[in-house]
C-alpha cells in the first residue's frame, strides 16, 4: 500500500497527551486557533506540549500576506475547519510541517492535505501538504455541538454519490481512478452505517482524507453533490457537511436511473432522517428556485474541473428535477 498521509493518528480520550513525544524535535510552535477554543483549551494545550506557544488566530490570517513567523519551527492547526484551513496554508508556504489537533469532527478535512478558501463568496479548493500527524483527543471533540459531528456525518455518508458518480465518470470518461482509494472511502462510508461511535466518525474523516492524498485530487470524496453545496454557498450559510448531505438524495435518484449506485436514495433519506439531518429546502432555507439555480451552477463548477457529472451524464432538464425533488420530498 502507498504511503501517504499523516504518519501518526492518535484517536481517543486523552490523546493531547501524545503531544509531548511528538514535540520533542520542534522548539518554536505556532498554534492556529480561535478565539473560543484557545480561552477554553489553550492552558491545557501548552501542558500538553510542555512549552509555551505562539498563538495565531485564524479570523486574522489573510491569504498572500506574509505572516510573520520568525524561527518557528511547527505548525499546530487546534479547532475546527477554518484553523485547520489556515494551519495547513502556513505550511504548505513555509514549507514547515504540520500538526491537525482537531476540536470538532466536522468534515472530512482534518487530515486532508487540501485547504478550503473563499474568494468572492465561493469556495474553492487549494492543495497543501498533509499533516504530519492527527491528534483528535475525544474528550475535547465530544463537547463540541452536536451539529458539527452531524455534519461530519453528512460529509461521509455523500460519499455514497461521489463513489459511484467517480466510478460511472471513469466507465464512460476514462477519469483517472484509483482502486485503493476507492475501497478507503467505501469502507470508511461503510463504518458509519454500522457504528454511530464518536471514534469511527473520526477515523473515516481521516481515511477519507488519506484517501484523497493518495488520489491527488478530492475526486474520490467530492462529486457533484460537492459541487452542488459549492454553489449553495452563494445563499446559505448551512455547514459543509449538511449541504452536501442534503444534496446526495437527488445525486443518488439520478445514479439510480443511470444503473450504478450500491444506494437507494430512500436509504440514505431514511438515515438522514432518523439523525436528524435537514433534508428539506425549508429546513436549509432555500427556495426551489435557488436549488435548481445551485444545481446548475454545480454543474458548471464540474465542467470547469473536468468532472463528468451523473446529470450530464443523463441530461436532465429542470422538469425533470422537480419532479425528483417532489418525489424525494425536498
Ligand atoms: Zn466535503
Amino acid at each position: 500500500m502507498s504511503f501517504k498521509g499523516p504518519q501518526i493518528i492518535v484517536i481517543e480520550d486523552g490523546a493531547l497527551s501524545e503531544l509531548e513525544t511528538l514535540m520533542k524535535d520542534y522548539a518554536n510552535p505556532i498554534c492556529v486557533t480561535d478565539d473560543l477554543i484557545h480561552s477554553e483549551y489553550s492552558q491545557r494545550l501548552e501542558n500538553a506540549i510542555g512549552k509555551p506557544c505562539r498563538w495565531l488566530m485564524a479570523s486574522t490570517y489573510r491569504a498572500n500576506t506574509n505572516t510573520v513567523l520568525g524561527n518557528v519551527d511547527i505548525v499546530l492547526g487546534f479547532g475546527g475547519g477554518s484553523s485547520l484551513d489556515v494551519a495547513k496554508l502556513i505550511s504548505r508556504d513555509t514549507g514547515i510541517n504540520w500538526i491537525s489537533i482537531p476540536t470538532a469532527a466536522s468534515h472530512d478535512g482534518i487530515a486532508s492535505e487540501v485547504a478550503s478558501v473563499s474568494h468572492n463568496g465561493y469556495k474553492y479548493s487549494e492543495k497543501c501538504k498533509s499533516p504530519l500527524a492527527v491528534i483528535a483527543d475525544t474528550s475535547i471533540i465530544s463537547k463540541a455541538p452536536p451539529r458539527l459531528a452531524l455534519a461530519g456525518l453528512g460529509d461521509i455518508i455523500c460519499k455514497t454519490s461521489s463513489l459511484a458518480e467517480w466510478k460511472l465518470a471513469h466507465e464512460v470518461k476514462n477519469e483517472l481512478f484509483d482502486d485503493e482509494a476507492y475501497t478507503i472511502v467505501k469502507k470508511a462510508l461503510e463504518s458509519v452505517f454500522v457504528s454511530d461511535s464518536l471514534e469511527t466518525l473520526i477515523s473515516a474523516e481521516i481515511d477519507a482524507g488519506r484517501a484523497m492524498s493518495i488520489f491527488g485530487s478530492s475526486r474520490p470524496c467530492s462529486g457533484t453533490e460537492h459541487a452542488i453545496s459549492h454553489a449553495m454557498d452563494r445563499s446559505s450559510a448551512e455547514l459543509h457537511g449538511l449541504q452536501v448531505a442534503f444534496a446526495t438524495p437527488i445525486c443518488l435518484h439520478y445514479l439510480l436511473e443511470a444503473g450504478c449506485t450500491d444506494y437507494k436514495p430512500g436509504e440514505i433519506l431514511s438515515f438522514m432522517l432518523e439523525r436528524q439531518m435537514p433534508t428539506t429546502l425549508s429546513e436549509m432555507k432555500i427556495s426551489p428556485e435557488q436549488f435548481i439555480d445551485s444545481i446548475h451552477h454545480g454543474l458548471n463548477i464540474m465542467e470547469k474541473r473536468n468532472r463528468y457529472s451523473v446529470l450530464k451524464h443523463l441530461d436532465v432538464d429542470d422538469n425533470s428535477l422537480r419532479s425528483a425533488m417532489a418525489d424525494l420530498g425536498y
